[in-house]
């Protein structure tokens, strides 16, 4: 398997540090706000990675963190009228409705960084102990300058990005380009005790320390947005490299943004969305098919047209999966026949090329292709004449290449019921709207596929004629 690592700037061999084992660490939302799609991509793009190098055999401990200690935790809840700790709670536990909602599988650890306090304090106490950080009244800065590797992940040397700082000049920082690890209270904030006095810890500290409790000194894989490559990546490398003397991560993968309209997604320009609204309309896998159907490493455009185009593009998959559960009541014969056995390995061909584009820095535009090509296959040549095993085989190598990017593992016989709920819903919303027409051509619809409307005193009800 290969990777495109950002350190390296080319696609990389895989190899773990531990045979079949891959220690993995995201960065994880900043739990203040209901997560908007854009954040959803990156959540979405590195579970499917991750179900896939499942897939592939691994076992996979990930590690996303909840950041729910920092300035615009501090300013929210003030505007809120509550505590940080409430908040957290609060964008924590509505993180996990979505993120279910979107078929993201649970983290083998979620750690929030105000649960890490004293680990966090005993880091930056070894970087200052080490020489790599210093204190100014209650303050604690990483010396850049003391880091020779600085600048490595995003291709600049010190020098250009002191040049470029644009960061204003804090007269107590030794150099422009030094860091917070730990920030003295100010009054009204959260804050724990420290060598330094009161206070709470910088932003990129809390990675690097809960990648090392959770995972060790050197992990497998470090990813997050494209926007965190800089500084916040660079700053954990300084930080975690410093201490340990050892490299922090072996591969770097970034994943790109999404512009909503070919535009960048802003409150201001009101092009802004949460993974909830969407979800209001969309199934999740449509909008998981929508995320992995463009590279990661490209940018993606969300529209509600390439939407719309991701639920057709899945009715058309299932449609094939509902066929073939359908012929499963027709066929005729049994056990594979002697010509079949030779036409599995065409299906099976479906699956090696899926791996190989798969395999390829995790091409999903790529697999998601192979999918449709392989769905055109099974719709060309797989009927009535031929035997179960056959139609059982293409249907278990269907949903199977579906799984790693959480698409096709629902039931038809379940997606059938909740589209006739739905009708029904738009079916009374005509009505309420006297919009009798569409109102009537629904229940129509719905008799000419054997389905009966009655109205009933609670509610609609509907059965099979
Ligand atoms: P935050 O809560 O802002 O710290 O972001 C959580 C994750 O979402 C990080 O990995 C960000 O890089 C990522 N992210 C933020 N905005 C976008 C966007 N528009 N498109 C893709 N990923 C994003
Ligand atoms: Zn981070």
């Amino acid at each position: 398997m290969k990777i495109y690592n950002t350190l390296t700037n080319q696609k990389e061999e895989f190899k773990t540090i531990r045979p079949g084992e891959v220690s993995m660490y995201v960065c994880g939302p900043t739990v203040y706000n209901f997560f908007h799609i854009g954040n959803a991509r990156t959540f979405v793009v590195f579970d499917a990675f991750r179900r896939y190098l499942e897939y592939r055999g691994y076992n996979v401990k990930f590690v996303q963190n909840f950041t729910d200690i920092d300035d615009k935790m501090i300013k929210r809840a003030n505007e809120e009228n509550s505590t940080v700790k409430e908040l957290g709670d609060k964008y924590i536990s509505e993180y996990y409705k979505d993120a279910d909602a979107l078929k993201i599988k649970r983290a083998t650890i979620n750690p929030r960084a105000t649960e890490f306090i004293g680990e966090i304090v005993e880091f930056v106490k070894a970087l200052v102990d080490k020489g790599y950080a210093y204190e100014v009244d209650g303050d604690v800065y990483f010396s850049t300058k003391k880091f020779h590797g600085y600048g490595k992940l995003s291709g600049q040397d010190l020098e250009s990005l002191q040049a470029g700082a644009r960061i204003s000049v804090d007269e107590r920082k030794k150099d422009p380009m030094d860091f917070a690890l730990w920030k003295a209270q100010k009054p009204g904030e959260p804050a724990w005790e420290s060598p330094w006095g009161m206070g709470r810890p910088g932003w990129h500290i809390e990675c690097s320390c809960m990648a090392y409790n959770l995972l060790g000194e050197t992990i497998d894989i470090h990813a997050g947005g494209e926007d965190l490559a800089f500084p916040h990546h660079e700053n954990e490398i300084a930080q975690s490299e410093s201490r340990s003397g050892k490299t922090f991560a072996n591969y770097w993968m970034h994943s790109a943004f999404i512009n909503v309209n070919n535009q960048k997604m802003s409150k201001s320009l009101n092009n802004f969305f949460t993974a909830r609204e969407i979800l209001e309309t969309y199934d999740a896998e449509v909008v998981r098919l929508f995320m992995l159907s463009g590279h990661y490493r490209t940018q993606l455009n969300f529209s509600v047209d390439l939407l719309d185009s991701a639920k057709s593009a899945l009715e058309r998959m299932y449609n094939a999966v509902s066929n073939l559960e359908n012929l499963l009541g027709e066929v005729k014969i049994e056990k594979l026949t002697g010509s079949e056995i030779e036409y599995k390995k065409v299906l099976d061909g479906y699956r090696d090329r899926y791996i190989e584009k798969m395999d390829d820095d995790f091409n999903s535009a790529d697999g998601i292709s192979v999918i449709f090509d392989l769905v055109r296959e099974v719709n060309t040549n797989i009927n009535s004449d031929s035997s179960r095993e056959l139609v059982e085989y293409a249907l278990n190598i269907i949903r199977e290449l579906g799984t790693p990017l959480g698409i096709l593992q629902k039931s038809t016989k379940g997606s059938l019921e909740e589209e006739i709920e739905a009708l029904i819903a738009e079916r009374q919303q005509a009505r309420k709207d006297k919009n009798w027409a569409l109102s009537d051509k629904i229940r129509d619809d719905l008799k000419a596929r054997g389905i009966i409307l009655e109205d009933t005193p609670q509610g609609v009800r509907w059965k099979k004629a």
